[in-house]
């Protein structure tokens, strides 16, 4: 799960990540005014208005803006709120008191999948895409792998000291930044994240290090840990697509994709190879929802009506392959699906294989129904639903 970054930094500042003062998350132009007025009001010389999406380069879209005043807090208000970021609509802008920026720094902790351990990155050059200063000048981007066992106790001071010398940070504030490379550290552990991003960390006019952005992924497979990160979940910032909601709800893996053929199988891997043997059709899949290996006439019932209710499903294509799941069970449960769903327009184009997949198909020949199309091998199904779907 992404946070927004007021959530990052709130997440960074329970854990002693120093962050600027706190601020406002807004919905409106009017609570902008409130939140700004109050904030000058406060002794702030300025506020920064913050489109809340989950998606970087908010700065360079225009969603991040310097407000002097109460008028131009409202101004960039106006501007911001309903702006498309990336295909993210602003509904939320964060308004905090501003900072000053005397340099910009980098700095990250993330899973490094490849190595199997924690991967930190330092820069001495930051507020750019990372990316971009690795390409252009290396030296000044520091990456250090630590694993699990070396990270027992948290990170060790002098480690994350060693760090920050090596990327070349001025002097006088090395310990203070590896401090604080310290504290992310144990955030993004004990909060089971699986990236903490600081861009930029910033040193002020004053000398002082903090966290002027945040950027937080936190680890689903953790959330039973958590309450379900329930504590982070937004109205409007979380625009999950309905139906992938209502599946996480019922414990079904599906997700939606752009196209007009629908793909129900069994098993990831089947799964994938169904989305691709549509595309070399020339056809899209509108989703794909995997109902895993113990494909009951239930669950089979209960996935159907899922992808179904996806209004840009033009045609199924249900492709299992009987392993535990036997294909006299698929087939009941294809037909006790169009029972329970009643008239639907769409065409199930059916490849079974597998153990007992010819009485499965006989099952299915037998019920006769207008809204199955048997076919024999992969490549004809999804040819048959490419084309079902194109003339819809
Ligand atoms: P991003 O573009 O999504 O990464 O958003 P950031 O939060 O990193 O903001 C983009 C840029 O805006 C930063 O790199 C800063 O240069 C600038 N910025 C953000 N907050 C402040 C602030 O409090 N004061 C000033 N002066 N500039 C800021
Ligand atoms: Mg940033």
């Amino acid at each position: 799960m992404d946070l927004v970054e007021f959530q990052g930094k709130q997440l960074f500042g329970r854990n002693g990540v120093p962050v600027p003062p706190p601020g406002t998350a807004c919905r409106t132009v009017d609570e902008v005014v409130a939140a700004a007025e109050k904030h000058i009001g406060d002794g702030a010389t300025a506020v920064m208005v913050k489109a809340q999406v989950k998606t970087g380069g908010r700065g360079k879209a225009g969603g991040v803006k310097y407000a002097p005043s109460v008028d131009a807090a409202r101004e960039h208000a106006e501007a911001i709120l309903g702006l498309d970021i990336k295909g993210h609509i602003v509904n939320v802008v964060y308004i905090e008191p501003a900072s000053d920026i005397a340099e910009e720094y980098y700095l990250s902790v993330m899973h490094d999948r490849v190595n199997k351990g924690h991967l930190i990155i330092c820069s001495r050059e930051g507020g750019v895409e990372i990316e971009e200063v690795n390409r252009t000048n290396p030296e000044a981007v520091v990456k250090r792998t630590l694993l699990p066992a070396e990270s027992v106790g948290g990170l060790n001071i002098g480690t994350a000291r060693g760090i920050v010398a090596e990327a070349k940070f001025p002097a006088d504030i090395v310990d203070e930044t590896a401090e604080l490379l310290v504290k992310l550290f144990a955030a993004y552990r004990d909060e089971d994240a699986t990236l903490a991003e600081i861009n930029p960390l910033i040193k002020t006019e004053g000398g002082q290090v903090i966290a002027l952005d945040a950027k937080v992924t936190l680890d689903d497979n953790a959330a039973f840990r958590h309450d379900g990160f329930s504590e982070w979940k937004i109205e409007g910032i979380d625009a999950d697509d309905p139906l992938e909601a209502e599946a996480k709800a019922k414990g079904i893996q599906y997700v939606k994709l752009d196209g007009s053929v629908g793909v129900l199988g069994n098993g990831a891997g089947l799964v994938m190879a169904t989305l691709d043997v549509v595309a070399q059709n020339g056809g899209r899949a509108a989703n794909f929802l995997d109902v895993g290996g113990g494909a009951s006439a239930d669950a089979m019932a209960e996935s159907l009506g899922l992808v179904l209710k996806d209004p840009s499903v033009k045609s199924v294509f249900i492709n299992i392959f009987g392993g535990i799941t036997r294909g006299e069970e698929v087939a009941n449960g294809i037909l006790e699906a169009i029972k329970r769903l009643g008239d639907f327009p769409q065409k199930l184009v059916v490849r079974l294989d597998g153990t007992n997949a010819e009485e499965g198909r006989r099952i299915l020949e037998e019920a006769a129904s207008d809204s199955v199309v048997a076919a024999a091998t992969m490549q004809e199904a999804a040819a048959t639903a490419v084309e079902l779907a194109s003339q819809a």
